[in-house]
């Protein structure tokens, strides 16, 4: 069942733990600080209060934010999240270039230039894609392992020429553990060594069945070198999308994930958040990790300022007042006093989870002496 402390409930609020438990007392609850009370009695203290009680299951900061709402109709369809994965030379960074290439609004102008960790095209039609531009497991098992589940499709390379290898089985193995529906971009087909047919066999012992072989996997047959059905990749990413039936609602407070991270010469902390529910405007307070920071800037991948960023986009965020690592969550929230609490919150939470392991550390080297 769900829980929280009672310190921990008071923190959320904004409020002080006395009074918390005098509010407790008077519904006939004796609790301590550290004491840990259910959900239910938690939703009515947070009413009693006078705030709005929301329950989301391991996310510190969003009682209390005002106007919050994902009723059905305010969720719109939103683009796609795409990671690109495969084993090493088989074409991931290619293929993201290629891609990169393909949008049609920038046209032949520059287009997208700027390396912000992940980039967003528009295809014909006017639907858009965003691609996570950092390819491998590695980054996407990371997130994962921090509870970041951004990716909605991911598109495996597997080199026409070379067919499965142990980085494409990890590769397989993670997004399935992920649930994360996979399609096959068969890459190198230019190659005179390419062999499609191979492919789609080897795909079969790992449980992917291909549409042409009865299955339901889409894979697509392509190059990345010579800008071969690109277009079809594209339409199969989309179909996908389709079936998964994304939604957001733009009209809340935004929330996201970091992608990358880093302090810049004059620029200070820059972090680019991926938004995955509503807006993110300049001017915004928000906590990611246990940094806080109001925007001051935000930057989409062609380096264009812009004002807001919706669901799906990628955007660089200025105005941090620390780094948070990749695979932080980033939410909105109503004040700085709130974003500091938060942010204090989760730093202490941080420096108590390190002590402990610290404390471990010395007890086991105790135990290995004896
Ligand atoms: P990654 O390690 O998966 O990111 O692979 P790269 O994108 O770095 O590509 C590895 C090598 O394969 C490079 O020399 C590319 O030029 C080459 N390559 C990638 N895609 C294609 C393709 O479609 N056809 C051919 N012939 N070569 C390709
Ligand atoms: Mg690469």
């Amino acid at each position: 069942p769900e829980t929280i402390a009672v310190q921990e409930l008071a923190n959320r609020m904004a409020e002080r733990g006395a009074d918390v438990i005098k509010c407790l007392m008077r519904n006939g609850i004796m609790a301590t600080i550290n004491q840990v009370i259910d959900a239910d009695t938690a939703e009515l203290v947070v009413s009693e209060f006078g705030h709005t009680p929301k329950r989301v299951a391991d996310s510190d900061v969003e009682i209390g934010l005002s106007g919050v709402s994902d009723a059905d109709s305010n969720l719109i369809q939103r683009p796609p999240v795409v990671t690109v994965m495969g084993h090493v030379d088989h074409g991931k960074t290619s293929l993201l270039d290629a891609l990169r290439a393909t949008d049609v609004v920038s046209g032949e102008a520059g287009g997208i230039t700027q390396h912000i960790g992940a980039y967003q095209v528009a295809v014909h039609g006017g639907q858009r894609i965003t691609f996570i531009d950092t390819p491998g497991h590695e980054a996407f098992t990371a997130m994962r392992a921090r509870g970041a589940n951004m990716t909605d499709i991911v598109v495996l390379v597997v080199a026409a020429d070379d067919g499965i290898m142990p980085q494409t089985v990890e590769a397989i193995r993670h997004a399935k553990a992920a649930k994360v529906p996979i399609i096959v971009a068969i890459n190198k087909i230019d190659k005179p060594d390419a062999n499609v047919e191979r492919v789609r066999q080897e795909l079969l012992q790992h449980e992917l069945v291909t549409e042409e072989l009865g299955g339901d996997v889409l894979a697509v047959e392509v190059s990345a070198k010579k800008r071969i059905n690109l277009d079809k990749l594209e339409e199969a990413i989309l179909l996908q999308a389709e079936i998964l039936d994304l939604k957001a609602n733009p009209d809340r407070a935004a929330q996201g994930v970091v992608i990358e991270a880093k302090i810049e010469r004059g620029r200070g902390s820059v972090a680019t958040v991926l938004v995955q529910k509503g807006t993110l405007h300049v001017g915004d307070v928000f906590v990611a990790g246990a940094e806080w920071g109001r925007v001051r800037a935000l930057i989409d991948d062609r380096g264009n300022k812009v004002e807001q960023a919706g669901p799906s986009a990628p955007v660089e965020v200025l105005g941090l007042a620390g780094t948070p690592s990749a695979g932080d969550d980033f939410v909105t929230v109503e004040t700085e006093v709130r974003a500091r609490e938060v942010a204090g919150y989760r730093q202490r939470k941080e420096r108590d989870a390190k002590a402990a392991a610290g404390a471990r550390g010395t007890l086991e080297e105790m135990f290995s002496k004896i």
